[in-house]
């Protein structure tokens, strides 16, 4: 019986681990891909504060050093399934069940893609999922933003500050964004809109060189572009939590900066509750809170 269960070993989760072995609490933290999370597949990370430059990985291992050092268990396996207990909650990961006092749910979220053959091969190199992170490396380049919510009209503005020209890919005739946003993409001299339009191909070997654009009528169309920045949308994988959490219409806890579930004993911190901005600054933030928020209600009972 662990003072902690934590669900995920990303950012959210391993700050969490970090400030609930410093209050003193045994803390277990289960990871199904790789402790990290997310940002290991970034190549480098520029906007972490007092951390100028560090790959993905780098920071990954340092932040996961950092909270074994401190006494956190770590295993690797994805929990299917949790349940409420007399004495707390039970997880399931595997064949194995482990059983903690109270629970910190750090799933995250990943972004979707748009499934195309060498879309993998070329992340990283050209394809990216993250303009805030990775615009900086497409100064005075030509770009697209694959997109018709708020996350590709933001990073469609972020980028128009960046690079020389962005084209903004949308499927439909209409975007889903805020009216601020439109009127602002529209008010961008160096932004073109392509509407009604799929990307179709991504082109290039080792680094991405351009695209190919399909309308809604068939035509195609040819762009170059040396990055693309895939914005359509994120998936939360929740659903094995919702009966101790409540889920909103996206599929995220519905928890807020207090990281609180409504289930006492049940925290949910990091890209995997409902928030504005998802970044690894704002899951640090709530590892913190939650785990802050844990130890005070494990002190009480
Ligand atoms: P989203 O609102 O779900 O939008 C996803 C967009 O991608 C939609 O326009 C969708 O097209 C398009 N799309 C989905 N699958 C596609 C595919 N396979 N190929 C091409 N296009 C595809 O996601 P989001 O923009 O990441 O926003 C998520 C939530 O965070 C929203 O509630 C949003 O308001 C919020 N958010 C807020 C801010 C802010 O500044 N306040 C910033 C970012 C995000 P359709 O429109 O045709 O479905």
């Amino acid at each position: 019986m662990y003072d902690i269960l934590i669900v995920g070993g990303g950012t959210a989760g391993l700050t969490a681990a970090i400030y609930a072995r410093r209050a003193g609490k045994s803390v277990l933290v289960l990871e199904g891909t790789a402790f990290g999370g997310q940002i290991t597949s970034s190549h480098l990370v520029e906007n972490y504060p007092a951390l100028p430059a560090v790959s993905g990985l780098e920071y990954a291992q340092a932040l996961a050093g950092q909270a074994k050092a401190l006494g956190a268990e770590t295993k690797f396996g994805k929990v299917t399934a949790a349940e409420e207990t007399p004495e707390g909650f039970k997880v399931t990961a595997g064949k194995k069940e482990y059983e903690g006092r109270a629970l910190i749910l750090c799933t995250g979220a990943s972004h979707r893609k748009l499934g195309l053959p060498n879309e993998e091969a070329l992340t990283g190199r050209g394809v990216s999922y993250c303009a805030v992170c990775d615009g900086a490396f497409f100064k005075d380049k030509d770009t697209a933003v694959v997109g018709g919510g708020d996350s590709a009209l933001q990073s469609a503005l972020f980028l128009s500050n960046v690079c020389r020209k962005v084209t903004l890919i949308h499927r439909r005739d209409a975007f889903r964004a805020q009216e601020a946003a439109v009127k602002a993409v529209e008010g961008r001299e160096n932004i073109e809109l392509v509407m009604d339009s799929q990307v179709t191909a991504l082109h290039g070997e080792s680094a991405l060189t351009g695209v190919t654009v399909t309308g809604k009528d068939g035509t195609e169309r040819e762009l170059a572009v040396s990055g693309l920045f895939v914005e359509v949308g994120q998936a939360p994988d929740n659903g094995a939590f919702a009966h101790l959490a409540a889920l909103d219409e996206g599929g995220y806890f519905k928890a807020g900066e207090d990281c609180l579930t409504g289930t006492g004993g049940v925290f949910a911190a990091g890209d995997c509750r409902s928030k504005a901005l998802r970044q690894l600054t704002t899951a640090a933030a709530d590892g913190s809170v939650a785990a802050t928020a844990a130890c005070g209600w494990l002190d009480k009972r």
